[in-house]
């Protein structure tokens, strides 16, 4: 989407309103076809003006005007037969009906001049009966130069025919009275007559000739309109057709497209079928493209998710989880501050786990809550608990931090399992600031939701792994232990330098206390030594339960010669020492063999069996004694 540089791309993306939100797009989808619409529309009524304009001149103009004019030729041809008429008549009588009907055709003719010069009604009377034959209405030529004309030339022409038809007529009453001379004179009054009646109809019937072509023309223009209009209207709509075509396809697919892709991805996550680093296209940015960007980025989250579920899985141990844990909320989620507490199998103690080795005093809560974990209200109550939902809710929390808190429970197997609390700078009611914690927190809680079920088969492992290397009446490791940790316990000693003192112990007599205080007593004895060899060494020692009665001490990073006084302590304290039994106090004593790895063996499991043979030489001695091993108590094999 973003290698949208050229320009012509842009204007493309421009006209196709690409980017435009959905319902603006059909908005200007409808605009579209309304504008073709209106488009057609203004051709037709471009189209029916011109013809309504060419009508009009016809119909209310041309044709009435030349219906008029019409009558002017008949009347004008009638006056012609009249006078014709006039010339062949013997009586008086007749030249005067003949007269009289010529003077009423003239006025006529004045009249419908008159008419055609200012327009109107104008009524046609027949001759004969006096009857109203018609009304015309007609409208005036003003505005036609030629119109104008030919009335102006047709009154001129109406006076001269006025004048002479007086002058005819007149002379043939003279003729019949006897008066004038029958003859040539009459003849010329005639032909002068006929003349101007023709000179009258000629004229007329030119301006009737153009108002016929007028007539055509205007017929052949309305023809000529109507033919355009109906080619134009075809083409606009042809051009309407492809655009709304091509557009209703491009939307349609610009839709159906994505979402296609989208429901496909979904089907294939349905059926397991998935690769989720395959990314939907983003090719708008209209609410598809939102749709289709928020889609990857789930798919991402998922992606994301299902990888770190898969390497938490993998990884060994539980502090690897925590750590994997606190890297993606800071790196991935951009969460700075932050504390994972991991709950102990007591659910007593809570230890912080990530980050390793903090500072009570760093904590932001009271350092109670390490010791008393149920102190923690997230803990307690098994839900989240947010100082930004509830000012000041947990009283653990050391409000002069100045910051704000949510913590999260761990829920595992239906209890607290650990908690993870995450602060953040008062948002002071930023709205937009608090929506990103919690969109944050959102996330972060989805990782642990992933990360919960790998945890608690983890501390599942190390509690099924603990019980295997401890031994369960005393609480301290076995050999199965010593096994185990050997190589590292060795590297560790080589590499420092340093002596690793051993001490195998074997309380005397044992067997005595089982048969004459039972079994019961024998166990409590067995609790005590071993707290009271405990006693007796530092933390740094490792004190193992080696078989029944007897116990093994390793000194960690001694100087020769320290374990044998080491033993003689731990001999002296048992001799003192007086166990409580139910019938009384009980007193025991320890054997003790000592040997120093490497200084007597660099092997060490022969060292543990020089520390035995030793043991062997105390027992042999009498008991309660502390007895170093001296190679010369060796006479058997390499171990
Ligand atoms: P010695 O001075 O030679 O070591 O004599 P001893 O009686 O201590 O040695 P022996 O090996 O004969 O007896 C060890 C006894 O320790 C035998 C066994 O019943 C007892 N024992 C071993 N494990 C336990 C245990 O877990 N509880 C109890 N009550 N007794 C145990
Ligand atoms: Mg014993
Ligand atoms: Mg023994």
């Amino acid at each position: 989407m973003d290698d949208c540089k050229t320009i012509t791309c842009r204007l493309i993306r421009l006209i196709t309103f690409i980017d435009l939100p959905i319902k603006k797009k059909f908005h200007l989808f409808g605009i579209g076809v309304l504008f073709w619409f209106m488009v057609m529309a203004g051709l037709t009524v471009i189209g029916m003006w011109g013809i309504s304009t060419r009508y009009n001149q016809i119909v209310n103009h041309a044709v009435p005007q030349d219906k008029v004019v019409q009558k002017i030729i008949r009347n004008l041809q009638a006056m012609t037969i009249d006078a014709s008429n006039i010339v062949k008549a013997n009586e008086k009588v007749t030249v005067t009906l003949l007269q009289d009907l010529s003077t009423k055709r003239l006025r006529d003719v004045r009249e419908f001049s008159t008419a055609l010069a200012v327009g109107g009604e104008v009524n046609d009377y027949s001759h004969d009966s006096g009857t109203l034959l018609e009304t015309l209405h007609t409208t005036s030529l003003t505005g036609n130069p030629e119109g104008v004309a030919y009335v102006r030339e047709l009154n001129t022409l109406i006076d001269q025919i006025d004048q002479s038809y007086s002058a005819f007529s007149q002379h043939k009453l003279q003729v019949l009275d006897g008066t004038a001379e029958n003859g040539v004179v009459l003849a010329g009054k005639f032909d002068d007559l006929e003349t101007k009646i023709h000179g009258a109809s000629q004229l007329s019937s030119n301006f009737s000739s153009k108002l016929s072509d007028l007539y055509h023309k205007s017929a052949d223009t309305i023809s000529e309109i109507i033919r355009t209009t109906v080619l134009t209207i075809i083409a606009v709509l042809l051009v309407a057709v492809i655009l709304l075509g091509i557009f209703t396809r491009w939307i349609s697919q610009a839709l159906a497209k994505p979402i296609g892709e989208i429901i496909e991805q979904i089907h294939s996550v349905g059926t397991g079928d998935v690769d989720l680093t395959n990314k939907i296209q983003i090719t708008s940015r209209d609410e598809i493209g939102q749709l289709s960007q928020e889609f990857n980025g789930l798919m991402d989250t998922v992606y994301s998710m299902t990888m770190f579920k898969k390497v938490i899985e993998e990884d060994t141990n539980l502090e690897d989880v925590y750590a994997r844990l606190g890297e993606v909320f800071r790196g991935e989620l951009g969460l700075e501050d932050f504390v994972i507490y991991e709950i102990s199998e007591n659910q007593r103690d809570m230890v912080p786990v990530y980050p390793l080795a903090l500072d009570a005093k760093a904590l932001a809560c009271s350092a109670d809550i390490l010791t008393n974990c149920e102190l923690c209200r997230a803990k307690k109550t098994g839900h989240e608990i947010s100082s930004l939902a509830y000012l000041q809710v947990c009283k653990q929390f050391k409000q002069e931090t100045g910051k704000v808190h949510i913590c999260i429970p761990m829920m595992i197997a239906g209890r607290a399992g650990g908690v993870v609390q995450f602060l953040f700078d008062d948002p002071q009611g930023d709205q937009a600031r608090i929506e990103m914690i919690h969109e944050k927190i959102f996330k972060a809680e989805a990782y642990l939701k992933q990360s919960l079920s790998v945890i608690e088969a983890k501390r599942l492992m190390n509690t099924l792994r603990e019980s295997a290397l401890k031994d369960p009446l005393t609480g301290l490791y076995n050999r199965r232990f010593l096994q185990d940790h050997a190589n590292h316990i060795i590297s560790g000693t080589l590499r420092r330098k340093k002596c690793l003192g051993m001490i195998m112990c074997d309380l005397d007599y044992f067997k005595q206390v089982n048969d004459q205080h039972g079994h019961d007593v024998g166990d409590v004895v067995l609790k005590d030594t071993a707290q009271l060899i405990l006693k007796g060494v530092r933390d740094a020692d490792i004190v193992l339960r080696f078989g029944g009665e007897e116990f093994f001490i390793l000194l960690t990073d001694i100087n020769p010669g320290d374990a044998i006084i080491v033993a003689e302590k731990i001999r002296a304290s048992f001799d003192e020492n007086k166990f409580k039994i139910p019938s009384g106090v009980l007193k025991k004593t320890l054997s003790l063999g000592v040997s120093e790895f490497p200084n007597d063996s660099e092997g060490f499991w022969q060292c543990i069996k020089y520390a035995d043979v030793a043991l062997y030489k105390a027992k042999e001695t009498g008991r309660n004694k502390a007895i170093q091993f001296d190679p010369k108590m060796w006479e058997g094999e390499q171990f």
